[in-house]
């Protein structure tokens, strides 16, 4: 297992961590298989999108806070339940095949980590899963 950190510097922000998880590959050798990328907390998430115009971030988190609005009658006494929802809207893992020691991306895709209740110390953990046989 890989482990990867990171500092967020926002109380919502998407961190593109593709080139972190590319060069994790790397690092392993994995030639054929499968990536895991696992968020190990419960106020941020883990979601492929768009990496080439910024405003598509911003629009995901501006939808996700008017979807899930500050101040809406929550009982979790933290005061960040907006954040634990987001996070499981958006997810705590995503998984992407490697081919020939490359992610497998669509040209506009990008790994980012989700921050929503930051900004804090992160981390997210990597599996490599070899294809059988390979
Ligand atoms: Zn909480």
């Amino acid at each position: 297992m890989v482990e990867i950190t990171l500092n967020t510097r926002q109380k919502a922000e998407m961190v593109d961590i593709t080139v972190k998880v590319r060069e994790a590959v790397r690092e392993c050798g994995l030639r054929d298989g499968v990536c895991v990328i696992f968020v190990p907390h419960t106020t941020a998430g883990i979601v492929i999108n768009e990496n080439a115009d910024p405003d598509v971030k911003r629009d995901i988190l501006d939808h996700l806070a008017r979807l899930v609005p500050s101040g809406g009658g929550y009982s979790h006494m933290e005061g960040n339940a907006p954040a634990h929802i987001k996070s499981s809207i958006v997810g705590a893992s995503c998984s992407v095949i490697v081919h020939g020691g490359e992610l497998v991306l669509g040209t506009w895709q990008g790994i980012f980590f989700c921050e929503f209740d930051g900004p804090r110390r992160r981390k997210v953990y990597l599996q490599m899963v070899p294809s059988p046989g390979s």
